[in-house]
């Protein structure tokens, strides 16, 4: 764990700060205990100032909560000393961290109709910012077999009428899946014009990227677009922003996964997802680890590809955000 520090030496000078919203994390894993108070720090320094805990697996319901405890205590200390003055009269926690509970497609096999029904008890009782991640990945050849798909989709579709019924957006994990995906979502009664909505880390091409945003999703663009080779993506992003405009994307780093190429130190930054069953990115190269505090890098890339000034997308990533989620976080001035 020696390199941990590595994932600072980026090699390209950062973007300047600006406020930001990390719609999508996996900071409570395993990976992240043994430095989590630094990279709290780490983040609000580079800008973060919420952060969203997205569930995957029900036995780790609990250790969001354990995380958003943390983190919240951490941003105590941040309050000492760094918040401003009109913040600490509107008593705002200067690092705010919210969760999302969902059953994540990719580990189908290990899901039961129990961990459904106590999802929907603990929707009731704890009421999380969102639903998610949700959806459909029929990435392995295994998972495309018949009975898996059907099992995901019987699970995205339980999920949905959670999200309707309790009226919460969801988080969407789509993979090598955008055309089932789509056409189980127009079957659906999920609104996301009116609930809201993220299509994370989104992969598809140009028009699966419009029709999300046709639905009412916003994309979520990650550390995968600081990538000048990843071209179908960048392409995707641009068509989208050109029929619909900046209001279409949010950022994310989806951390410890998609380390943006300018926070690498090895080659070969492929996700660890999926290769322990208890500590689900264990196996990841440390040294490739991304972190919150990395957000700013997809900004910036993000900025550049479209031409829009990086102060102007940052405030309305901030304000997609907030549309995408169902909130109303107030920019920081
Ligand atoms: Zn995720």
């Amino acid at each position: 764990m020696t390199a941990i520090d590595a994932s600072f030496n980026a090699n390209e000078k950062l973007p300047t700060i600006f406020p930001l919203i990390d719609t999508h994390t996996h900071f409570d894993a395993p990976v992240f205990d043994v430095d989590r108070e630094e990279q709290i720090q780490k983040a609000y320094q580079r800008g973060v100032r919420h952060l969203v805990l997205v569930g995957y697996l029900h036995r780790h319901f609990d250790r969001l909560y354990v995380t958003k405890e943390f983190i919240n205590k951490q941003s105590h200390a941040i309050s000492e000393f760094s918040v401003s003055e009109q913040a600490f009269k509107q008593k705002e926690k200067p690092f705010n961290a919210h969760i999302a509970l969902g059953l994540h497609p990719f580990y189908i096999d290990q899901h039961t109709d129990e961990h459904l029904e106590n999802m929907a008890q603990m929707l009731n009782d704890k009421r999380p910012l969102a639903i998610g991640e949700i959806g459909f990945d029929t990435f392995t050849d295994e998972m495309k077999q018949p009975d898996m798909v059907a099992k995901q989709a019987r699970f995205f579709k339980a999920q949905l009428d959670m999200a309707v019924s309790h009226q919460l957006p969801v988080m969407l994990h789509i993979r090598k899946a955008h055309a089932e995906a789509l056409a189980l979502l127009k079957a659906h009664d999920y609104d996301a014009h009116e609930l809201g909505g993220i299509a994370h880390s989104f992969s598809g091409g140009e028009q699966e990227a419009k029709a999300f945003v046709k639905l009412g999703f916003k994309l979520g663009v990650t550390g995968q677009v600081t990538n000048p080779n990843a071209k179908k993506l960048r392409r995707a992003i641009q068509a989208a922003v050109d029929t619909y405009g900046i209001e279409c994307l949010v950022i994310e780093t989806d951390c410890p996964d998609m380390t943006p190429i300018m926070c690498q130190v090895s080659s070969g930054n492929q996700s660890a997802l999926g290769q322990s069953p208890d500590d689900e990115w264990g196996d990841a190269p440390a040294h490739n680890r991304n972190v919150p505090a990395n957000l700013p890098y997809v900004l910036g890339s993000l900025s550049e590809l479209l031409a829009v000034p990086t102060e102007t997308l940052a405030e309305q990533l901030w304000h997609n955000s907030c549309s995408a989620l169902r909130t109303d976080w107030r920019y920081p001035a």
